[in-house]
């Protein structure tokens, strides 16, 4: 299906309100119906017939159609975050005993859920360097139930092969999640790889403007309906019907969006590439890269992530550099129209950090849209102040 298609007119049923061309937001919590018959019937399909907004809501039941086909999946959930998105789809999976395996550093509360919250209820984790599909192979046990993939991780970009891990899964009987937030649906489509489900933090592209919490799950009719009638309803983490509408808005620019960024990202990246106080770049269409192959083989772009090792001595000349940072906002997350700088010595005093394994002088960086002139005369200014 054509993406403009599926962004302006699909699912949009403008006969059912005034031929208004923006939806509606059904802000309503619950819907009457007109006998007993017709709400028994209604019961029965929750998931996609309106009776309660934490189950159905016909302004996320637009929303939904829309994720679902941009994903290339037949069903969708829309939560109220992308962690909300992970913990559902995680947890639908497994069950006491079972065994889970990851990508080593993933999102730090997907850690979170495997490492503290699921293992609590004896569903254990093996964290795997993904860069190598054996390591997965080698890590199956006979309980092994799920894997979790993030291609690429967020804060270094370490890709996995996403083909060759999903057949390896199937072969083992075992269920594949991606975390594909990075890339978003416009740049990779896992379920055409051959992955079961894919999750989103739809805070970042999906919504690309800063301004709500949203995540999706996007997978087979099946899937879905297993997720929906167990942890979705029961967490019970369902975005609000004005998110919703908001999310449905940024889709509209979401191609010009990600297409804009892209190009504002690899004019940043050439900059930086070249300067001589940057130590090394993380960026997946790198040249250097060594995964740079498979990065164009399963990515069509790469959007506005990366990070960097600046040449530095110590921590604070970490700090002048970022500090002197004028257009880039100091703050976490990514995905937006703003551009971001985060360096990681910000966690320097979390219990949880290791300098092993990410060093002190790594700083990501989002570019959103801003004219890349000027972010680089702001980088060029920064880095002045550590000579
Ligand atoms: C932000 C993020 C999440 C969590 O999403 P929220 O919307 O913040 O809950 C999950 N995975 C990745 C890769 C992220 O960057």
């Amino acid at each position: 299906m054509d993406q403009s298609y599926i962004t302006n007119h699909l699912a949009e049923k403008r006969d059912q309100y005034f031929q208004a061309v923006a939806p509606p937001i059904i802000q309503s919590s619950n819907f009457a119906f007109k006998s007993v018959h017709q709400m028994r019937e209604s019961i029965k399909d929750e998931l996609n017939v309106p009776l309660y907004t934490r189950g159905c809501n016909p302004t996320v039941a637009i929303l939904r159609k829309k994720i679902a086909a941009l994903a290339g999946g037949e069903d969708a959930l829309v939560l109220s975050s992308g962690s909300a998105a992970v913990s559902a789809a995680v947890t639908a999976q497994v069950s006491a005993g079972d065994h889970i395996i990851c990508v080593a550093h993933p999102y730090g509360w997907t850690n979170k859920l495997l490492d503290i919250t699921l293992k609590r209820f004896n569903v254990s984790t093996t964290f795997v360097d993904s860069t190598a599909t054996e390591n997965f192979k080698n890590a199956i046990q006979t309980n092994t139930k799920l894997i979790i993939l993030e291609s690429p991780n967020s804060i270094t970009f370490e890709l996995q092969n996403i083909k060759a891990v999903a057949a390896l899964a199937k072969a083992n009987n075992i269920t594949t999640i991606i975390d594909n937030s990075y890339a978003s649906p416009i740049y990779q489509k896992p379920l055409q790889m051959g992955i079961d489900i894919s999750v989103h933090s739809a805070t970042k592209y999906l919504s690309g403007h800063s301004d709500l919490v949203a995540g999706v799950i996007i997978s087979s009719k099946a899937h879905i309906r297993k997720i929906f009638q167990g942890e979705f309803m029961t967490f019970g983490a369902a975005i609000s019907p004005n998110d919703a509408w908001l999310m449905l808005r940024s889709l509209r620019t979401l191609a010009i969006r990600m297409e804009h960024i892209t190009k504002n990202t690899e004019h940043v990246v050439s900059y930086l590439k070249s300067h001589p106080k940057v130590e090394k770049m993380y960026y997946p269409f790198d040249k250097n890269n060594p995964q740079y192959a498979l990065a164009r083989q399963q990515m069509k772009a790469a959007p506005g992530l990366f990070s960097i090792q600046i040449k530095a001595n110590n921590i604070a000349e970490v700090e002048q550099f970022v500090d002197a940072l004028k257009l880039f906002h100091l703050a976490v997350s990514w995905g937006g129209y703003e551009s971001l700088v985060f360096p990681l010595c910000v966690l320097t005093t979390s219990e949880n950090y290791s300098f092993s394994t990410r060093p002190f002088n790594l700083i990501r960086f989002s570019i959103g849209l801003d004219n890349p002139e000027e972010l680089i005369k702001d980088l060029d200014n920064a880095f002045g102040k550590i000579d």
